[in-house]
């Protein structure tokens, strides 16, 4: 099988409040698995609520800075995927519900509209290796991956076996895509 390169769709952990806007997740109602004690995606609510911190000089941009680094991304981005019947990902809808300290102040008056990622598709990891074995009640499996800023010498390898193919795919949590796409990202 021919080697696939794929392209981890990586969030903003920490951004400047100068540059980008960017706010707090408010609305976190997600219960954990009684196994493993992850949290379980699919008891996340239907909308995403996020106050805003900041907007920093470029205001909205293609990704939203959150507090829980959820791929939150722009309406036209989101869109451009699926008018390429890029697969693999579906979405869910995201509200900009004020602002998480003076509420008094305004909200600025166009606000683009933000759609939160979901990857439907996941993949096991060859590397880094898996943490012990995979959680009886949810199936989730702990990687070894090294420290925030330690960068991977070989990169993330995935089990080809386990990928349907499809463009976005996730492992814990992170979507990966392929590199036909990259000039749509
Ligand atoms: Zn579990």
């Amino acid at each position: 099988m021919d080697r696939t390169s794929l392209y981890k769709l990586d969030m903003t952990y920490a951004t400047s409040h100068r540059l980008y806007a960017g706010g707090q997740w408010v609305n976190d109602s997600r219960s954990k698995c009684s196994g493993c004690d992850v949290f379980d995606e699919s008891s996340e609510p239907k909308v995403i609520q996020i106050a805003l911190n900041h907007l920093g000089r470029r205001g909205f941009v293609e990704q939203v800075w959150n507090s829980h680094s959820l791929p939150i991304i722009r309406e036209d981005l989101i869109d451009l995927w699926q008018q390429n019947h890029l697969t693999g990902l579906d979405t869910k809808p995201v509200s900009i519900v004020g602002w998480f300290e003076g509420h008094r102040r305004l909200l600025p008056r166009s606000i683009p509209n933000y759609f939160r990622l979901i990857t439907t598709s996941k993949v096991r990891l060859i590397t880094p290796k898996p943490r012990g074995s995979p959680c009886r009640r949810c199936g989730f499996v702990e990687y070894d991956f090294p420290k925030t800023g330690t960068h991977l010498r070989n990169g993330i390898q995935i089990d080809q076996a386990s990928w349907d193919e499809a463009d976005f795919c996730g492992g814990m949590c992170q979507g990966v895509v392929d590199t036909r796409w990259t000039s749509l990202l």
